[in-house]
């Protein structure tokens, strides 16, 4: 593949996702916007629709990036409750917290640099954690969903939006023409960086389908999971929680 992705070692991995996102950053939210043609916020209002979150809880937005869901949830939880974004990457933070300053969001929310596989927060701490197109980049997934599992409060809820397989062969392959010629050509024209967003089409390939990933979070002790899939399965929202 274009980075050798299946031979990389972990701190390589690593390295390369530091300097996907920091590449990334400045142009994040506007790539967004353009290359899922407004999509993605349907599908990150579905995932605040699933979070049963309340008044006076404690959300951990991880690998918040540029604090979408972080802003939502900061809204919700009001003056008594807590939200923290974390991302692994100072640049991506940085676009966050300058763009949630700019909305004037409360002071409910903190921001943490911190690595997904290894959470710097104590025990049975958050009422729900959410991590949105983050999950495929982390090298080791299952300590990152045990780590998940860990903070959160007995009762807390995981929600995971990641890219996942479509369900139809046709759709499979206008996605995989869309993401593997189309993606890099419009990360070339506005972002100048088409390595950035073939390194994105790659790890979308890579990571695991709707059912590999529900048997993940089983794995590392969460209940009542199920998925659902959206836009034809090309994104799933699982969820799974801790009693
Ligand atoms: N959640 C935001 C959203 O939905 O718009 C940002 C998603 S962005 C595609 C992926 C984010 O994951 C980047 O900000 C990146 O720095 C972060 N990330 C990658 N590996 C990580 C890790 N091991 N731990 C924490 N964050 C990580």
């Amino acid at each position: 593949t274009h980075f050798g992705f299946k031979q990389v070692a972990k701190e390589q991995k690593q390295s390369m996702v530091a300097d996907v996102f920091h590449s990334v950053a400045a142009k994040y939210d506007v790539m967004n916007d353009l290359m899922s043609l407004g999509i993605h916020r349907i599908w990150k209002r579905y995932t605040i629709d699933c979070s049963g979150i309340r008044s006076g809880q404690k959300v951990l937005d991880l690998a918040g990036g540029t604090g979408d869901l972080a802003a939502k949830f900061s809204r919700m939880v009001g003056a008594t409750g807590q939200v923290t974004l974390a991302d692994i990457n100072h640049s991506m933070l940085l676009v966050g917290k300058e763009k949630l300053t700019n909305m004037g969001i409360m002071s409910n929310l903190n921001y943490v640099q911190a690595n997904a596989e290894a959470l710097p927060f104590p025990d049975n701490h958050f009422d729900l954690v959410t991590m949105a197109f983050g999950l495929r980049n982390v090298t080791e997934k299952s300590n990152a969903l045990a780590s998940i599992f860990r903070v959160l409060k007995p009762g807390g809820r995981l929600l995971v939006l990641e890219f996942s397989k479509p369900t139809s062969d046709v759709l499979s392959k206008i996605y995989d023409t869309y993401s593997f010629h189309l993606l890099p050509k419009i990360g070339q024209l506005v972002a100048n960086d088409a390595e950035s967003y073939q390194y994105l089409a790659e790890s979308i390939r890579m990571h695991p389908d709707q059912e590999t990933l529900e048997g993940m979070m089983k794995e590392v002790g969460f209940e009542q999971t199920t998925y659902t899939n959206l836009t034809g399965g090309i994104v799933a929202l699982h969820r799974g929680f801790k009693f």
